[in-house]
């Protein structure tokens, strides 16, 4: 279908569903959905033409604060520009759609500080080299309900017990509107059960190609929030919501298929990884230091990856190890080459998606090209060896903050030249800002500015 029967085809079925605003999202450098919406009135001609928004937006925080960049400032324009594609009614706001929009020049051509047209420049460079890579983002989130005359002034909606059955009767109604408002927009959900912290709830949806997962996780956080907030509930992304409680992951699982969509490459028809996917983790593993800057993105995000969370703490891989940031997942019986599948443990929801699945690509199929060999799996926890055994093995500690992690990433030749000058000094640029903004080092401070931002 070409570009413009895709938008008639929009701006049909949002008529016949009596839309009257949809809206134009985008996720920013920093994470955080935005957008604009346009009326119906004007809807075939913007899926043209786009909306226009100040160029000053990308260099914006999670505080709205501008982090200094050249050329991003109050004089310039940038448009928004949908994807037909991913056009979906809202089924939690009324007479509302959304479309994910890329960013573009005011000429619609592409402009190099937009996360989606990144992710789509490392999915052309993976089907140069034959592949297409699928992936899932498996969000953790928490439920919360109002915390009466507290501080802060939501709390952990229970205590229930990780997978508990209980758990799942506190959040049924919220999670089955949940359930039915993601399948509504063709998202396919996998499984659902409340996780180790109070409130907190896992629901994962199906793999998709990369720029289509991305879009998904998305649209599933703007899901889940709003439908949280119609039931006078709400829901935290943060990697790490309150000091107690677990953190909120979401992981990262990818895999790679041949441009035929057939995992043959990945794994052979008993699990087993390929030559070139264990090339491809090996990529993921070398270049993470540097990675996790843009997959574990926010200041929270550190508080989250500590040593016995299972968050991951170190730059190790394993056969089902969840203390490993690299956890090779069981394949299901049956569909082994199918499902076989690898999980990036060090990822959060504080990660603007595009970058960190476009990073992550970057990463593998430099593994691939360099033909890296991964080092041995690790079968313990890493924390439980030795420093010296850890030594040997070549297994170091994530990054402690965000601080360091920037300083990898800047130091990654690789990622920095997937990422492109201009997009990685802007988002060097917003991430300093932040770290500046929670320099001052007061724990309320930044627990309430991520709690619910993402
Ligand atoms: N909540 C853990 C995290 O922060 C993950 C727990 C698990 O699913 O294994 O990543
Ligand atoms: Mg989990």
């Amino acid at each position: 279908m070409s570009g413009g029967q895709a938008a008639d085809r929009v701006v049909e079925t949002a008529r016949a569903a009596g839309l009257r605003l949809v809206r134009f999202l985008y996720c920013d450098l920093d994470g955080v959905v935005r957008g604009k919406a346009t009326g119906i009135a004007g809807l075939g001609q913007r899926l043209q033409s786009g909306i226009g928004l100040t160029v000053a937006m990308q260099g914006f925080t999670l505080l709205d604060r501008l982090a200094p960049v050249e050329g991003m400032g109050p004089v310039g324009e940038v448009r928004l520009l949908p994807d037909p594609d991913t056009f979906v009614i809202a089924p939690y706001a009324p007479h509302t759609g959304v479309v994910l929009a890329d960013l573009t020049t005011p000429q619609l051509g592409p402009y190099d500080v937009c996360g989606r047209t990144f992710l789509r420049r490392m999915e052309d460079r993976a089907a140069a080299a034959g592949l297409r890579v699928m992936a899932a983002f498996e969000p953790e989130w928490t439920l919360c309900r109002p915390a009466d005359d507290r501080q802060p002034a939501w709390e952990p909606l229970d205590r229930s017990l990780c997978f508990s059955s209980q758990g799942m009767d506190g959040a049924q109604d919220v999670v089955d509107d949940v359930v039915g408002a993601l399948e509504a927009q063709g998202l396919v959900v996998e499984q659902y059960y409340p996780e180790l912290g109070g409130g907190q709830q896992e629901l994962s949806v199906r793999h998709a190609p990369a720029l289509r997962a991305a879009d998904h996780l998305v649209l599933y956080r703007e899901t889940v929030r709003a439908v949280a907030h119609r039931h006078g509930l709400a829901a935290s992304f943060a990697p790490k919501p309150w000091p107690d409680q677990p953190g909120n992951g979401c992981h990262l699982h990818f895999s790679l298929r041949d441009l035929d969509g057939e995992p043959g490459c990945f794994a052979d028809a008993s699990g087993a990884m390929s030559r070139l996917a264990r090339q491809f983790l090996a990529g993921v593993l070398e270049h993470l230091p540097g990675l996790i800057a843009l997959t574990c993105a926010s200041v929270n995000s550190y508080r989250r990856l500590i040593p016995q969370a299972w968050a991951s703490a170190y730059r190790a891989w394993g056969y089902d190890n969840r203390e490993a940031a690299v956890r090779v997942a069981s394949p299901l019986r049956g569909q082994e080459a199918e499902t076989a599948n690898v999980e990036l443990k060090a990822c959060d929801a504080s990660a603007n998606p595009y970058l960190a699945l476009g990073g992550l690509i970057a990463a593998g199929l430099d593994g691939i090209e360099r033909r890296l060999e991964a080092p041995p799996p690790v079968a313990v926890d890493p924390h439980l060896l030795a420093e010296d055994e850890r030594a040997a093995a070549g297994i170091t500690r994530h990054p402690a903050n965000l601080a360091q992690a920037l300083e990898q990433l800047e130091q990654d030749r690789v990622l920095q030249e997937a990422l492109g000058e201009r997009l990685a000094t802007t988002y060097r640029a917003v991430k300093e800002l932040d770290l500046q903004s929670f320099a001052a080092d007061d724990p309320d401070l930044e627990y309430d500015a991520h709690r619910f931002r993402f």
